[in-house]
């Protein structure tokens, strides 16, 4: 593999990436380089253009590019016909995106319940913010103190992707997990936070390769 070193994109990000550099640098043994940039994912309308948005960083053959943006995106999926939002897209470069990992793995059904009984009675929105405390530990918000480790485990995902073409893993008990379930996501990145004895090999591996 001829990965020499990785460029993390901050695309308008609020959020500081130096931990998520820290932990590919710690865990996959490649330099890391940030780069701030604005306004380099595309979409239109919520789908992603990827060849829009890989057109507009630069190709280095030597180099991995992760971009971090707080762009919102999704992706159309052939088989049910619908788009679907997206926390990440793996490709090169690969793309996290922050408010994708608010949006797109669901929340408790708690939530959802309350807001389609509540749908058009104008009380969702006083309700909106009692029902986010409630459920607070069970799903990511916007401005959460743990969206970097979510950040770090899909960074894992892209690296995972880019060094063996797999980014995910069964294993909820997996930085490579592939949550649907905010409530997954919480556990996967952010109470277990490891990779599972298999992926640990793996990384292992990776570095000797
Ligand atoms: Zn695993």
């Amino acid at each position: 593999m001829n990965c020499k070193k990785v460029y993390l994109y901050d695309d308008n990000c609020s959020l500081n990436l130096n931990p998520v550099k820290e932990f590919i640098e710690r865990t996959f043994k490649i330099p890391v380089i940030i780069k701030r940039i604005k306004a380099v994912v595309v979409v239109k309308g919520l789908a992603l253009d990827f060849i829009a948005t890989k057109k507009s960083i630069k190709e280095d053959p030597d180099a991995y590019a992760i971009i971090i943006t707080v762009r919102l995106f999704g992706t159309f999926d052939n088989i049910d016909r619908r788009m679907h939002l997206r926390s990440a897209f793996f490709s090169y470069p690969s793309v996290i995106s922050l408010s994708g990992v608010v949006e797109a793995p669901a929340k408790p059904r708690e939530y959802y319940l309350a807001k389609e009984s509540l749908a058009g009675s104008g009380f969702w929105e006083l309700e909106e913010a009692q029902l986010k405390q409630k459920l607070k530990g069970r799903f990511i918000d916007y401005e959460d103190k743990r969206l970097i480790e979510v950040v770090k485990g899909l960074a894992a995902q892209a690296m995972f992707f880019y060094l063996t073409g797999e980014p995910f893993c069964r294993a909820k008990k997996c930085r490579l997990y592939n949550a649907h379930w905010q409530e997954e996501l919480i556990y996967s990145q952010v109470k277990n936070r490891k990779f599972c004895a298999r992926h640990s090999k793996m990384v292992g591996k990776l570095l000797l390769a």
